[in-house]
Parts: structure tokens; sequence; C-alpha cells
């Protein structure tokens, strides 16, 4: 059995908002939401980017929340998901880091066909920015949802169908043997039991005993209960407790 735990979590309240904008949640609110769905350890963040929706006073803000007094942190985590540069950099960097007394960073790639148009272009963009990740960066814990955002260039029909049979092989081998000798997580956040090479990705994971983290990426409060569906996908793939990453205390 896998330790239900979820490090993606979105406090979406903390970001600049348009009028007539829905507000998202607090950072008590997430905590409570995720922990009604069933998750032990737990972790809040938001987007560390240079989008303008994500200035970084509202980071401050989020850390200001979680550090108040009277909060309750217990196995309760504080984190962000930055976005990865060309040279495998992430936006937050280890100053921004120790500013906002973070436990963690995930790592991840956003790219869309608006900026990336090709398909092929944005496969090699995301593996060299997570490759340099994993081999150069030392404040990244965990790389966010590889390739996860692939499924914009079939909504955008840019392709009929994205597939992980898009990316080449030896992408995914390098990721999984450098990621194991980094000992860094990848991170479950989507269950596409459909797609085989997706799956089999996966069950690769396990068989070199990667780090491993199950990501909701909710954003809202009602999105939570996606840590228990995911979860219980990785146990059927044969994912195991003793790969699955931790925060260090
Ligand atoms: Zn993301
Ligand atoms: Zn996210």
């Amino acid at each position: 059995m896998l330790i239900q735990s979820d490090y993606h979590i979105h406090a979406s309240f903390y970001r600049a908002k348009n009028p007539g904008d829905v507000s998202g949640p607090i950072v008590a609110e997430q905590r409570d939401a995720a922990r009604a769905a069933g998750n032990k350890y737990i972790g809040i963040l938001e987007h560390c980017n240079a989008s303008p929706r994500h200035p970084f006073h509202c980071l401050e803000e989020l850390s200001a929340e979680y550090y108040s007094d009277g909060f309750d942190r217990d196995n309760i985590f504080l984190g962000v998901e930055a976005d990865l540069a060309d040279d495998g950099s992430d936006a937050c960097g280890d100053s921004g880091r120790k500013h906002l007394k973070l436990h963690y960073v995930i790592g991840s790639v956003h790219l869309s066909p608006k900026i990336i148009p090709d398909v092929y272009d944005y496969i090699d963009t995301e593996y060299s920015r997570i490759t340099k990740a994993l081999k150069y960066n030392d404040n990244v814990n965990i790389i966010g949802h590889p390739f996860g955002e692939g499924i914009r260039y079939e909504r955008a029909g840019v392709v009929e169908k994205w597939g992980f049979d898009l990316i080449p092989e030896k992408y995914l081998e390098e990721i999984i043997m450098l990621a194991k000798n980094s000992g860094k997580a990848l991170e479950i956040n989507r269950c596409h039991e459909d797609d085989p090479v997706y799956v089999d990705f996966l069950k690769k994971w396990c068989a070199e005993n990667i780090c491993f983290t199950v990501g909701s990426d909710a954003h809202f409060t009602e999105n939570t209960d996606k840590a228990a569906l995911r979860t219980r996908w990785a146990e059927e793939l044969g994912f195991k407790e003793e790969n699955h990453w931790r925060i260090e205390k």
C-alpha cells in the first residue's frame, strides 16, 4: 500500500486576478480539503514564473499565511511549482527558496502551441529542460508532470492524437536514468491508462526504483480528490512506498 500524499496542490487565491475572476482557495482551505481527501503528507504551492498572473509578492503572501501564528502545519509542507528555463535552472532559485522558507521545489515545463507551435520542437524543448534540471539543478526536488502539457497539442488540433509514442524512446530512457542518478523525484500527475507508452514509461520508473510523487494539481478544493485515484493507479502499476518521495525532516 502507498501512503496517500499530494505535494502538488495550488493555493490559487495567491495569484493576480482580473476583474470578475473566481477567487481560488487559500492555504488553509486546500490543507483541509486535502486532509479530507485522505492525504497524509500534503504540499501546498503556487506557480513561480515570469507570468503577470504570478508576481513574486503573491508567493510571499502565501508563505506568510503558512507561517502565521496558530496555523496547523502538521504534515503540511510549503513548496513552489517553478518553471524550468532552457538551461535547466528554475524561476525560484536558491535565494527565492530561502526567502520563502520552502520545503521543496517542483520544476515544471509549461509550454503550449501558442509558445511553440511545432509538437516536435515542444518535445525537444521539454526534454532538454528536464534533463538539464536533473543534471545541474540542485534546487529542484521533483520534476512536475513530465510531458504532461503535450495534450494541449491535441486540444489545439496540432496533432490528431497526443501520446507518449511521439516522444523518442531514448529521451524517456535518459530521463529515467538521470532521475535515478540524481535522486530527484518524477511526478505522476495524470492517469493516461489508454496510452501504452506512458504506462510503460511509468512501469520503468518502478523497475528502476525511481523516486516518485503523486500530484493532484488541484487548483480548487474539489479537485484534491484526484490524488486518491492516481495513488491507487500507481499501486496497480507496482509503485512501492520505499520509493515514494518525502520531505526529509
Ligand atoms: Zn504545472
Ligand atoms: Zn500545477
